[in-house]
């Protein structure tokens, strides 16, 4: 059995490490030997986007499926004649332009966050108007980690932020005041088969993610997203994992984006589930019965941005999984992350106060 990855970071090396058991076989097409997927199984040097690169990929793999959404939807479609792409290319496109993001959702009746669609400057005068502020702006695509989008809170301010984005399609989202963020991660097999994580509660920080700590419960709001969840993936006939993240208000969930593949909020899922993201997704992508999602206890994950901590540190501390993905230190730079499990909520949140306060990372300039 073997998986081509499109992409070689961190969760293509995790998705390698967890189809070792499996006999799955990851060959990965990336720029970089040295990536993180390249220290861990077989790699194309290539470009994710050229058509004659992921053409001699898929001439040595079952099935092909991606780590990365930025990629060429043509080209991926290319390749699709000769071995299946999954999830579905139609799933990847929708989620590569946060417009069609956001008309899927208003077309599931899956509430999200009012907008303004920005094709050229005369848009800009009715967002005020019609969202109040502040909002944010963001690019219709290529935006992750909080790249690309501004907070503003006036019509100048936004015509300043969208010169800044070089005038590209965007969104002007009205800010939504959340309690708290949430993901769902589900994920569906051959003949429809759908199981469903718990609820992830996550702190974002300058838009990057720092903590997840699981399961968040709630049964009528994790019912709601499975709801959610099934719709979509029903309507891409979906296969793999998929995550939406979401913002709970006070009048309750309010979709924020989604993501066609394994998820930075699932890391937990390692070793805080029966089966995690990873080996589900797949498991799903080669059409074998999935794994069970039952969490473990609860989990804590925190995010190592920049450089990682001392490693010796690090694992003094008890219970501590931690992972490294091999990469340079740069700011901003998801490096690597740790994972807690705990018997209870109470608990697993104290530790995560004090690791977060203990674990030293120095960050390299
Ligand atoms: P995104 O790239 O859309 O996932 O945004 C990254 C993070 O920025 C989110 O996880 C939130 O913490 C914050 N954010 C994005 N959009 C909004 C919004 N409309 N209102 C409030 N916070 C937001």
């Amino acid at each position: 059995m073997k998986i081509g990855i499109i992409g070689a970071g961190q969760l293509g090396r995790m998705l390698a490490l967890a189809g070792y058991p499996l006999g799955i076989n990851c060959i990965f097409l990336g720029h970089d030997q040295h990536s993180p997927g390249g220290l861990v199984s077989a790699i194309h040097v290539g470009e994710l986007d050229n058509t004659t690169d992921l053409n001699s990929l898929a001439t040595s793999v079952d099935v092909i499926t991606y780590e990365f959404e930025n990629i060429s939807v043509e080209a991926l479609e290319s390749v699709s004649s000769n071995v299946p792409v999954y999830p579905q290319i139609t799933a990847l496109a929708t989620a590569q332009d946060r417009l069609k993001e956001k008309q899927l959702f208003e077309s599931l009746r899956i509430p999200t966050a009012d907008y303004v669609s920005v094709n050229e400057s005369a848009d800009l005068k009715s967002v005020g108007k019609t969202l109040g502020w502040p909002v944010v702006l963001k690019s219709r695509r290529l935006g992750y980690d909080g790249r690309s989008q501004h907070v503003v809170n006036s019509t100048s301010e936004l015509e300043s932020a969208w010169n800044a984005l070089n005038k590209v399609p965007a969104i002007a989202e009205s800010w939504v005041n959340f309690k708290r963020e949430l993901s769902l991660i589900g994920v569906r097999g051959a003949n429809g088969e759908i199981a469903f994580y718990p609820l992830s509660e996550n702190v974002h920080e300058d838009g990057i993610l720092r903590t997840t700590v699981a399961p968040y419960e709630d049964a009528a709001m994790h019912n709601t997203a499975k709801n959610w969840l099934f719709e979509i993936m029903e309507k891409f006939d979906y296969r793999g994992v998929l995550t939406v993240e979401f913002f709970h208000t006070e009048k309750g969930l309010v979709a924020n984006e989604m993501a066609p593949r394994v998820h930075n909020s699932g890391h937990w899922t390692i070793e805080g589930a029966e089966t995690s993201q990873f080996e589900n997704h797949l498991r799903a992508v080669l059409g074998l019965p999935l794994g069970n999602t039952k969490p473990r206890g609860h989990a804590a994950m925190l995010n190592f941005i920049g450089s990682m901590p001392n490693i010796i540190d690090t694992l003094k501390i008890p219970g501590a999984h931690l992972h490294d993905y091999c990469k340079d230190p740069r700011l901003n730079r998801k490096v690597g992350h740790l994972t807690l499990l705990e018997n209870s909520r109470e608990s697993i949140l104290k530790r995560l106060a004090h690791v977060k306060t203990t674990v030293t990372q120095t960050l390299a300039s």
